[in-house]
């Protein structure tokens, strides 16, 4: 197709293939775009199931990467919020039907015509799918663009941009502030980031974890207090503690356990697994405790700056490890074992080797 720019990124071609290098296009740049040289983007557990088509519906090639940060090297004629050389963000969504209930109330996550995912997504102007942001530059509409605080270290943003606003919608939509009681199920990419946001809003913070080594580094993230949660005893000594519970776990697992530790009026978000619950979620503690069992998805675009000025104020920002792109493969079969503190993000340079 004519009128694209030929760039460099890595993608998974088949379900069980490693990502390796190719070359996609970007569209040229329409009079709302933007386009970014990204600099780092992060690896989020959802780049994972995306490559391994975990929840069905992967276009191959995919090229994963939703926590894009970068510098703006071009803009369209009616572009008025970012010029060249501004810093940027890009999270998981790059356009929404901006008509129904949803996108007018900056609800862009809930589009009932469904958003545009920054990959695996259908981009309208080259009819084909999106592509993240494992590579060189992305062309957004600048409605769908972040801006990003000078003042924090650009690689560690990177992850905000997903796992940043994926814990800090719950927290906002649930009201948390300071005194409230809030715990984190799982100590990952997004569990640390709900712990660091949520101490930022002054909650008190506990920690779900099946790793009793963790301790020690989500004491140093801010944790008040760790729960291992495969022990009975301990389970048992946090009972109707809890106004909200950030379960971000990627994989089936008993959600009964945790409702028991919910206070009365109660929530318990699950952000992590998609499928249904096993076993089966027993009623009667919800019913009797008025407790609630809720999803919720990343965040709208007004909220995701909302977070970003937040964290820019409060000079909040992921713990990460930088890698090269080349070293993306292993990258996830580290996720998978849960060794990484607490964010893969890839230093995009890399890709110019
Ligand atoms: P991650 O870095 O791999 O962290 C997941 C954590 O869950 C692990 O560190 C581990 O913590 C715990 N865990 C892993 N496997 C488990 C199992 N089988 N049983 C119990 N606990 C387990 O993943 P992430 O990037 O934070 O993503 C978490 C999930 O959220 C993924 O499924 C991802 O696709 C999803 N996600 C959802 C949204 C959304 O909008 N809702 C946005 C982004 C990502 P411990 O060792 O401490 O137990
Ligand atoms: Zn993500």
């Amino acid at each position: 197709m004519s009128n694209t720019t030929n760039v460099k990124a890595f993608a998974a071609a088949a379900v069980d293939a490693d990502l390796k290098l190719i070359q996609i296009d970007r569209r040229a740049v329409t009079p709302n775009d933007v386009e970014i040289e990204i600099l780092y983007c992060g690896v989020c557990h959802s780049d994972l199931h995306t490559a391994r088509n975990d929840w069905g519906g992967t276009i191959y090639p995919a090229v994963p990467g939703h926590e894009i940060v970068g510098r703006i090297t071009n803009v369209g004629s009616a572009v008025s919020k970012f010029k060249v050389g501004d810093l940027a963000g890009v999270g998981c969504i790059v356009d929404s039907c901006r008509t129904c209930s949803s996108c007018q109330q900056d609800l862009e996550q809930y589009c009932l015509n469904g958003f545009v995912g920054t990959y695996n997504g259908k981009d309208k102007h080259l009819n084909q799918q999106t592509f993240g942001g494992y590579s060189e530059k992305v062309v957004v509409d600048e409605n769908y663009v972040l801006a990003v605080p000078e003042n924090l270290d650009l690689a560690a943003v990177a992850p905000l941009l997903c796992a940043g606003i994926t814990t800090w919608s719950p927290l906002r939509h649930w009201n948390v502030t300071k005194g409230s009681k809030v715990a984190v199920v799982g100590l990952g990419g997004l569990g640390h980031m709900a712990i660091k946001l949520a101490k930022g809003l002054g909650a008190e913070v506990t920690l779900f974890s099946r790793t009793p080594g963790k301790t020690d580094d989500a004491k140093a993230l801010g944790v008040d207090q760790v729960i291992i949660s495969t022990n009975k005893d301990e389970m048992k000594s946090v009972r109707g503690k809890f106004d909200l519970i950030i379960d971000t776990v990627p994989y089936v697992h008993d959600v009964n356990p945790y409702v028991e530790t919910l206070n009365i009026n109660g929530t318990h978000v699950l952000v992590g697994y998609l499928g249904a619950l096993e076993p089966v979620l027993q009623t009667v503690p919800m019913i009797m405790g008025r407790k609630s069992v809720a999803g919720s998805v990343i965040g709208g675009i007004a909220e995701t700056q909302e977070m970003l000025d937040f964290c820019g104020a409060n000079n909040i920002v992921s713990d990460i490890e930088l890698i090269n792109m080349q070293d993306i493969n292993e990258a996830y079969e580290r996720m998978l074992k849960s060794d990484v503190k607490y964010r893969f993000v890839i230093d995009m340079a890399s890709l110019k080797k």
